[in-house]
């Protein structure tokens, strides 16, 4: 498997004056590979949308290294930008807020050929426009409207065609369908699968909740207060979620069918979020943690493979803190 994206041990800081540090994202690392769906996971104010918008330069980084395609995103030369912008796109919560409400769809789609020079005649353009509005499940009748005169699910549509316009290898869908009907929100994955696979996609799927995602990613990471706590197979992690973060997100799922009885134990994840200025000591979900021990706020949890490609960030899991007979016991 080729890896496309690295990330590794990204750090992103603002600084909010009077010495106070808010640490969105505080030395996270993973890969995606070429072809794959990635899913990036957390309650909101977990630092998967900075972690988004840092990899694609919109932000600059803090500390660490964001690679993509071999090549260092934040010390890239003008045409190496360049080149980087046209192979990464973005798609975001909200199509209605990052669509001009005063352009027609076909000059929202239009718009980065034109900056970027390719299909130059407008000719080529237009037809170009018709060809993708027909690859999202629209046609060329939908080109001369405006956004306002769409349903939130054929807005997200005309995102995801904008962002297909410069034919890019890998897409950060930054919580895509979240704004989304539940009955729209299996239709926007489903067009997103489809269009993965006739073109060679890879994407970074971030998500608030661990629902949808499970349709869509190969692989998944579970952001909290700006750290990964767990990482694995999409499989693995829905059958045997080790982190105590990811079960408590797990068992919060609501079940769609309200015929079947839920039976699962309830355990929603309890008390508030702390603040990413004044982060707990030691392991950040310790406040949360209905297994928090004494070492949990003397040391922070070290990023550990517990199974082969599971990798979890949990003292519970550390032989020389819980002992080797109980670290191995919670993983049978
Ligand atoms: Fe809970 Fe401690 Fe594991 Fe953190 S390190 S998740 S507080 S058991
Ligand atoms: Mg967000």
């Amino acid at each position: 498997k080729k890896v496309l994206l690295q990330v590794k041990n990204l750090q992103k800081f603002f600084y909010m004056g009077k010495k106070k540090t808010l640490k969105a994202v505080d030395g996270i690392s993973f890969d995606v590979y070429k072809g794959e769906t990635f899913g990036l996971v957390g309650e909101s104010g977990c630092g998967k949308s900075t972690t988004g918008r840092t990899i694609i330069g919109l932000y600059s980084k803090t500390s660490g290294n964001v690679v993509f395609d071999g090549k260092d995103v934040h010390a890239l030369n003008e045409k190496e930008q360049f080149s980087f912008h046209k192979n990464m796109q973005m798609i975001f919560q909200d199509p209605y807020a990052s669509l001009n409400p005063r352009s027609t769809v076909k000059e929202i789609i239009s718009e980065p050929m034109e900056v970027h020079g390719i299909y130059r005649t407008s000719k080529e353009r237009t037809a170009r426009v018709y060809q993708l509005l027909e690859d999202v499940g629209l046609n060329r009748e939908h080109a001369n409207r405006y956004p306002h005169e769409f349903s939130g699910g054929q807005r997200q549509r005309i995102g995801i065609a904008r962002a297909l316009a410069l034919d890019p290898d890998f897409i950060i869908a930054d919580e895509p369908i979240s704004a989304l009907d539940v009955s729209v929100q299996a239709q926007v994955v489903n067009l997103m699968k489809r269009l993965q696979k006739e073109k060679g996609l890879t994407y970074l799927f971030i998500a608030h909740d661990l629902s949808m995602v499970k349709h869509i990613s190969d692989r998944i990471g579970v952001m909290y207060l700006g750290r990964m706590m767990e990482l694995t197979e999409s499989k693995s992690l829905y059958k045997k979620p080790l982190h105590p973060y990811t079960q408590a997100l797990l068992s919060a799922i609501p079940i769609p069918d309200p015929d079947v009885e839920d039976k699962r134990e309830r355990q929603i994840v309890k008390g508030e979020i702390p603040s990413p200025i004044n982060p707990p000591s030691g392991c950040v979900f310790r406040t949360r943690c209905p297994h928090a021990m004494e070492a949990c706020s003397k040391s922070v949890p070290q990023w550990q493979e517990v199974e082969s490609k599971h990798y979890v960030a949990c003292h519970l899991y550390n032989e020389s803190i819980v002992g080797a007979d109980k670290a191995k016991e919670l993983v049978a």
